[in-house]
């Protein structure tokens, strides 16, 4: 017998930037900066992210492409191993990611690819803590997830190795 089966997804869609959360707003702010270390010579594709960590720090991270275009760098991991490197056993609470493309004007968010959602999800698992996302294009809504179980809902959980 065959079930179809729904999977629902929650996120918060703000219309506008006033409607976002103080704290988040700043930590937009702080995607667009850490955007400007991009290298995307590539795609033209400008990706920056910014983690808030348990302790109030802020660490950047941006996509860095490469000739060898698969091996190139997204921002979300690029900001998720820098804080596994430099303060591995501080807690993250939020990611905030933003976008921009040489081509066209991005106006709606770009959402985290499948490794770097695992990557987060992987971030969670680790600190036993749940990661809040903030997604926001150059203009448009902007997307607010309170954990990355709701972009992957079917997660491949360390716990089955
Ligand atoms: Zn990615």
């Amino acid at each position: 017998m065959q079930n179809l089966v729904k999977i629902e997804i929650n996120y918060i869609c703000y219309t506008s930037w006033h409607e976002v959360p103080e704290k988040y707003q700043h930590l937009m702010e702080e995607a667009k900066k850490a955007k400007e270390g991009s290298y995307a010579p590539y795609s033209n594709f400008n990706v920056g992210a910014a983690l808030l960590l348990n302790n109030g720090k802020i660490i950047h991270g941006s996509n860095q492409e490469n000739a060898s275009y698969p091996i190139g760098f997204c921002a979300e991991r690029t900001a998720l191993s820098a804080a596994a490197s430099l303060a591995s056993h501080e807690k993250i609470s939020a990611i905030a990611i933003t976008c921009s493309s040489i081509k066209n004007p991005v106006t709606k968010p770009a959402a985290p690819c499948g490794i770097c959602r695992q990557t987060i999800f992987e971030a969670e698992c680790k600190h036993h803590q749940n990661i809040e996302i903030i997604l926001m294009g150059e203009s448009g809504e902007i997307f607010h997830f309170k954990s990355i179980k709701d972009l992957l809902p079917l997660h491949f959980d360390a716990d089955f190795l």
